[in-house]
């Protein structure tokens, strides 16, 4: 089984804490739209044949496309790639996008899960991120979305933002949980180089919490979500039962898939891609094919350490008997004693030959995959 991932680049805005590849530029959307139908052909045997599970449109922002080409875009999918019966189909939504028509039109899509990035029940919080929404879109949208039928519903959530109070995090989290959604993604508000909120945190004007508020807002962020019903399946993931996002797990499964559109990574099973980061060469596609792709092979230690990374954040932890039989170089017993370490001071729970992060594991999940790898 594989999955496939079109990163659609266009934003009405930039959010001040995003690095993703995007642009503001919308005159270009339509030969992007030409270049991402001529790059699914161009691209129809990356997966050789394997059963496509998953489709996400991510970015970006999806929801600026026209519903009627996701259409255009999932039947050129069907037309070069063996899709299976009821493939979990995902669209990241902004709120502010979502009105009655535009639900109704993507409900004549095949999309069946939605992922809107509402991120904060504060508009002040939304303001300080530049987000274009208000609090009141996002509710709406959510509304609108379940009066057209979705069920499957996620919602993106930041925490760890400066001067967030306890109450203000309980509040939000409380509203996502009565929201009726099935799905919830929490991500600790992150400086990544060269964001407006990397100039300002640099600066000293935007001053991030202390570790012990972060940790704080992690335990009772974790503690409410569980008692409503969520499992938390990865570090920074939530589901219902039977609501997990298949398109993730394949990641974390080190399972194939293909990105289209610029700065989308594949995997083939053995080696990493990763298309250009450049609009204006992206549109070149038809004219460079492979030009705009970068490679890199992966060794076994790469695929060894990135089976302890992605094994460790999720609910299936790591097996031993599975880096035996995959990895019969790498010396179990060194990383053995690395583990022992960890679960003596209570970062780390083994259960036969499985080993897990406890919570307290995930809040430093980084330092110990570092400490873990070859
Ligand atoms: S809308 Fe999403 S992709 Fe676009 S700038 Fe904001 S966070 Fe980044």
């Amino acid at each position: 089984m594989a999955g496939i991932y079109i990163h659609y680049p266009f934003c009405k805005s930039r959010c001040y804490y995003c690095d993703f590849y995007t642009i503001t530029d919308s005159s270009l959307k339509p030969p992007f739209y030409e270049a991402l139908l001529y790059e699914i052909s161009l691209r129809k045997d990356f997966l050789k044949q394997e059963p496509i599970e998953t489709i996400y449109f991510g970015g970006g922002t999806p929801s600026l496309l026209d519903p009627a080409k996701v259409n255009q875009v999932l039947e050129t999918i069907h037309k070069h790639f063996t899709v299976v019966d009821l493939p979990e189909i995902t669209i990241e939504i902004n709120p502010d996008d979502v009105s009655k028509y535009y639900a109704k039109q993507l409900n004549q899509t095949q999309v069946n899960r939605v992922s809107l990035g509402i991120q904060a029940f504060y508009n002040y919080h939304l303001r300080l991120m530049n987000r274009r929404h208000k609090v009141m879109g996002a509710l709406k949208a959510v509304d609108i979305l379940q009066a057209e039928g979705y069920d499957n519903i996620s919602i993106d959530l930041i925490y760890g933002l400066p001067e967030m109070t306890k109450a203000e995090w309980e509040k939000t989290l409380n509203k996502a949980v009565k929201m009726n959604i099935q799905h919830i993604s929490a991500y600790h508000l992150t400086y990544e180089e060269g964001t407006v909120f990397d100039k300002l945190r640099k600066n000293g004007t935007l001053i991030p919490p202390d570790e012990d508020i972060s940790l704080w807002q992690f335990n009772t962020m974790t503690d409410f979500l569980e008692n409503n019903d969520f499992i938390q399946y990865e570090i920074s993931n939530f589901g219902k039962m039977g609501r997990f996002s298949k398109h993730n797990i394949n990641y974390w499964q080190n399972k194939p898939y293909l990105g289209l559109g610029p700065a989308a990574h594949s995997f083939d099973g053995e080696s990493r891609y990763w298309n250009i980061s450049d609009i204006s060469k992206y549109l070149r596609i038809e004219r460079k094919n492979d030009d705009i792709r970068e490679k890199e092979i992966l060794t076994a230690s790469d695929r060894f350490n990135e089976y302890l990374m992605t094994g460790l954040r999720t609910y299936w932890g790591i097996d031993i008997a599975h880096i035996e039989q995959h990895f019969p170089d790498k010396n179990s017993d060194g990383l053995l004693k690395t583990i022992g370490k960890y679960i003596e001071s209570g970062h780390i729970k083994a259960e036969g030959n499985k080993y897990y992060l406890t919570r307290k594991g995930m809040f430093i999940s980084d330092k110990i995959t570092a400490e873990l790898f070859v």
